[in-house]
């Protein structure tokens, strides 16, 4: 046993590990953790050019420019209730290490991203499950899990690994029956993707309640995950715990730079939507054709399931193509044996891995006689 012994609240907790490591960066196809498919803005990279010349001095404490940007981009009406992390995760860490004490209940979806849970133990807080329906989150599952030890409410929306999304009645109906003092954390970490006349990332909700915080993350339809950038919006009261809680360097100079830029990219953002929803749509007939079933999804990601069947099972297809150093997300952490995700990649590299998994069902059923 260690002589130094983390808090016990964290002992269950495993040490995250990389699919990537014994692979060259450079040789695989990196379909498992839902990156932007075409790589960062033109814009974004030269703003990192210009920079390099100040890299010896402290990012700057006031982010006005970057946080008005954002503002303007989003049609976010109060810019200083923007607060920027060092990615969403870090923001929602903040969120945890400020409002979660030990004994507090945090609800999560039966499918909800593993952080949410991370964070929660993490803060001797006890994540509560609310059941799907499906795979999407059951408002009234939610709400019936609410208790006296309430504290806050994750809400992927849409939700990762499953790609389903809330309505805005949804999300609306789910505020309203919570308590005011039970925080709603919408973490729309995909809305960029989203193309639905239903939707919204949460925004108005922010402006109009007291206890609904909206998550963002430039690590996704931005193309920026090696730099981390995420950004809070939130009630005024909310803002100001976080922003005194959060290191004052947080966000690196790279990442404020780079955020601005890559807002003003319109083409780069308009050329992201259009591959994103055309690549959705030829994967998905592909896998179809290929007689595998594929869940709706909102996303730049989607949830395969693979036959139960040993050999040609979601397992045995990850195995398949990591060795085809074609790297997906098996979810069977999730509760999801049968399905893999797999982020939306280049067309050329979703070309391979159709190939690759048109490969592996047709070899196993050859397998098997
Ligand atoms: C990818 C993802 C994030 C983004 O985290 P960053 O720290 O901003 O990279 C947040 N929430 C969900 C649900 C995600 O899938």
């Amino acid at each position: 046993m260690a002589l130094v012994t983390p808090r016990p609240a964290i002992q269950p907790l495993v040490r995250y590990t990389s699919q990537v490591k014994g692979k060259r960066e450079g040789q695989v196809i990196r379909l498992s953790v839902n990156e932007g498919a075409l790589g960062p803005s033109p814009l974004a990279t030269a703003a990192l050019d210009r920079i390099k010349p100040g890299l010896h001095r402290y990012p700057p404490i006031d982010l006005d420019h970057l946080t008005d940007a954002i503002a303007a981009h989003h049609g976010i009406p109060d810019a200083r209730r923007i607060i920027v992390g060092c990615g969403s995760d870090e923001l929602l860490a903040t969120l945890c290490q400020a409002y979660v004490d030990p004994g507090d209940e945090v609800i999560v979806t039966q499918y909800a991203f593993v952080l949410f849970t991370h964070l929660t133990l993490m803060s001797g807080g006890v994540p509560v499950k609310a059941d799907d329906q499906g795979y999407t989150a059951s408002v009234d599952n939610i709400l019936a899990s609410v208790s006296a030890r309430t504290k806050m409410v994750f809400l992927a929306n849409p939700n990762n690994p499953t790609g389903t999304y809330l309505s805005r009645a949804e999300v609306q109906r789910l505020r309203d029956g919570l308590p005011e003092t039970v925080l709603l954390v919408l973490d729309a970490a995909y809305a960029e993707y989203v193309e639905r006349n239903d939707y919204s990332a949460g925004a108005a909700m922010v402006d109009a309640f007291e206890n609904v915080v909206m998550l963002r993350t430039y690590s996704k339809f931005y193309g920026m995950a090696g730099l981390r950038l995420g950004w809070a919006y939130c009630p005024e009261d909310i803002a100001n715990t976080l922003a005194s809680v959060k290191p004052p360097y947080g966000v690196n100079l790279g990442a404020v730079e780079a955020g601005i830029a890559t807002l003003e990219d319109h083409d780069f953002h308009a050329l992201s939507l259009r591959h994103n929803v055309d690549m959705i749509a030829w994967f998905g007939a592909q896998m179809t054709a290929l007689g595998l079933t594929v869940e709706p999804t909102v996303a730049n990601f989607v949830m395969l399931r693979f036959p139960a069947t040993a050999g040609r099972d979601a397992a045995a297809a990850r195995v398949f193509l990591d060795q085809r150093n074609i790297l997906v997300r098996a979810l069977a952490d999730y509760g999801l044996p049968e399905h893999v995700r797999i982020s939306m990649g280049t067309t050329e590299e979703m070309q391979t891995t159709v190939a690759a998994i048109r490969e592996f069902m047709q070899s196993t059923v050859a397998a098997d006689g």
